[in-house]
């Protein structure tokens, strides 16, 4: 799956005058081609239809068997990959992003990995090791492709920890986490030691063949999250299922105790929380002070949730409670008391508190934009907004162009041929700004 982000700044702070509503009337579709605008019109109307969702791989199976692969191909790359993918080589992503500059858009770039879990192919670690390298390669990209970093200096990129460590370990953790809560014997602090020495680790719960994916897992998180500081690249760790999430939770806490320590410029992990779960207002709320005494740095991508209907599903089946809000207007509040948590710890903490709200919904891009300038939190600080490329655009340009600020016609990427993950990471996001920050760029 590729994803790309817009992170950007509003337009207004206490000092700038009454606070203005983002206009999504689409008025910022000017900047685009009449072809883009058709191309996107048809396909998002396409993968609105259920059964082309539902049978898309077949369908393209179908496809390629009956006009052969390299007219299916084209028709993919015109069509839905045009829309959703910034490239497949290091040059078309670089000539996506310097599109997106144009427009005062940023990218966040996530290596594409399979998303089921455990198949043959993910027994041993080379598999793990192979998408550490794409990684790797994917730090150095996100770092060479920007030529002025911004106002923040914030280069962004996802990482998927279930793509460096197994999901069957990370079940295994959590259930462990589970029972035993905050124990030395699985505390971040233990983990973070022996991701900093390398030495063996030796879990009690775990097997002898567990504990030794484990210290593999932890030397390649150790591995990107060093080459990304070094880089200057934040890492913006995903939130996945909730049978995972507590493990997840871990690894990431134990990459703060070394990554966001105080004096290091952090928070570099970021962690990512799912609004769509019950709890998840309380676990912020937790986490986000327990950084604050630690004097931690404290980095939120705030989500709504991807994974409901399975969730869900999962529920029933296990017999379980479904750990999901009951409604879609239940997310929907929550979502909106996460933002107001967060927003009060960045302005509280300032640069040490880090927030990307990760929304296309146009009601939470309003309340962050005016909580910001209600709290004075200034334009080019801690904050930024984040769409995936191709599927919100009037809400990425309303964020990024505030007032109509001139800026060029560009054309968004035109997307090659299936991505190879051998060969560059793609998927993004992009670092939207404000009207200052637009003279950074343009
Ligand atoms: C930059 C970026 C990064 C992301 N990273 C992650 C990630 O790491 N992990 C992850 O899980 N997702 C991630 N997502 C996806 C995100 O969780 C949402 O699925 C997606 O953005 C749609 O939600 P929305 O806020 O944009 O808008 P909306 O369209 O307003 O909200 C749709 C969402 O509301 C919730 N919802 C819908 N119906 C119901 C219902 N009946 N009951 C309860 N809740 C309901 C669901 O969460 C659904 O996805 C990311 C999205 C972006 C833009």
């Amino acid at each position: 799956m590729l994803w790309t982000c817009r992170v950007l700044c509003p337009q207004a702070g206490p000092s700038a005058g009454g606070w203005q509503p983002l206009s999504f009337d689409g008025g910022a579709f000017h900047l685009k081609r009449t072809g883009e605008l058709t191309r996107a019109l048809l396909v998002l109307r396409m993968c609105a239809w259920p059964p082309l969702v539902t049978h898309g791989l077949a369908l393209q199976a179908w496809s390629q068997r009956l006009l052969g692969s390299r007219l299916s191909g084209a028709l993919l790359r015109a069509s839905i990959y045009g829309q959703f993918v910034a490239g497949e080589t290091t040059e078309e992503v670089r000539g996506c992003v310097q599109q997106l500059q144009t427009l005062c858009l940023r990218p966040l770039l996530a290596v594409p990995t399979e998303e089921e879990p455990d198949s043959a192919v993910k027994t041993g670690e080379a598999w793990y090791e192979g998408n550490l390298s794409a990684m790797l390669r994917c730090v150095d990209l996100s770092q060479g492709l920007l030529e002025a970093p911004g106002p923040t200096g914030n280069i962004l990129m996802q990482l998927k920890m279930t793509a460096l460590t197994s999901t069957r370990l990370c079940k295994e953790l959590t259930s462990w986490v589970r029972r035993l809560g905050a124990s030395w014997e699985l505390s971040p602090e233990r983990l973070a030691e022996a991701m900093d020495s390398g030495r063996g680790l030796q879990i009690s719960c775990l097997n002898a063949e567990q504990n030794q994916h484990l210290q593999a897992s932890l030397s390649r998180l150790h591995r990107v999250a060093q080459h990304a500081r070094a880089q200057r690249v934040r890492l913006l760790v995903d939130a996945e299922y909730t049978s995972l999430n507590p493990a997840l939770s871990l690894l990431v806490a134990a990459l703060a105790e070394r990554w966001n320590r105080p004096g290091e410029g952090g928070p570099w992990v970021w962690n990512t929380y799912q609004a769509y779960l019950k709890d998840t207002h309380e676990r912020l709320r937790r986490d986000a002070e327990a950084a604050d005494r630690a004097g931690l740095a404290f980095g939120v991508k705030l989500v709504r949730g991807a994974y409901l209907d399975k969730e869900r599903e999962v529920a029933r089946l296990q017999g379980t409670q479904d750990p999901t809000q009951p409604d879609y207007e239940a997310t929907n509040q929550s979502y909106s008391r996460c933002l107001e948590l967060m927003l009060a710890h960045v302005s509280h903490r300032g640069p040490m508190c880090h927030l990307m709200v990760a929304s296309h919904n146009e009601e939470s891009v309003q309340q962050a934009t005016k909580r910001m300038w209600e709290l004075g939190i200034p334009l080019d600080g801690p904050v930024c907004f984040g769409q995936l490329l191709g599927m919100c655009d009037h809400v990425s340009l309303a964020l990024a162009i505030p007032g109509q600020a001139p800026i060029q016609t560009l054309r968004l990427p035109s997307c090659q041929t299936l991505p190879d993950r051998s060969v560059v990471p793609v998927a993004e996001g992009l670092k939207p700004v404000s009207a200052s920050a637009v003279c950074d760029f343009c």
